[in-house]
């Protein structure tokens, strides 16, 4: 996965920080009914990696290097690290994000139903 310079800056790591304080549990996990704090599977089992032992800051519409969407408070969701390989492996086939907003229409501009 390449890294966008955003993600080096000190103002990301405090935002990521923050928001990890805030959800504090993989949302895609929370919403299987189980709570992940990074220490399970996405199968619910102990995650016996260590290096997997941790949540990720997603964003849920792919910024693809855009400056608002990187920042928007309201794109980023948390993930355990299986929950984010499957969701952005998805994305890598599909070429958008299936994530729809509170009204059910996608939210991502580069899905199908956006254009
Ligand atoms: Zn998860």
């Amino acid at each position: 996965m390449s890294r966008h310079p955003f993600y080096k800056t000190a103002r990301w790591r405090r935002a990521r920080l923050g928001h990890l304080s805030r959800e504090p549990l993989c949302r895609l996990c929370r919403q299987a009914g189980r709570v992940n704090d990074g220490g399970l599977t996405m199968g619910g089992l102990s995650q016996a990696d260590r290096r997997r032992r941790f949540l990720v800051v997603d964003h849920v519409v792919p910024h693809r290097g855009d400056h608002a969407l990187f920042w928007d408070v309201a794109n980023w969701q948390t993930l355990c690290p299986d929950h984010h390989d499957v969701v952005k492996q998805r994305e890598e086939v599909r070429g958008f994000s299936n994530a729809r907003g509170r009204d059910g229409w996608p939210i991502d501009p580069a899905h199908p139903a956006n254009r």
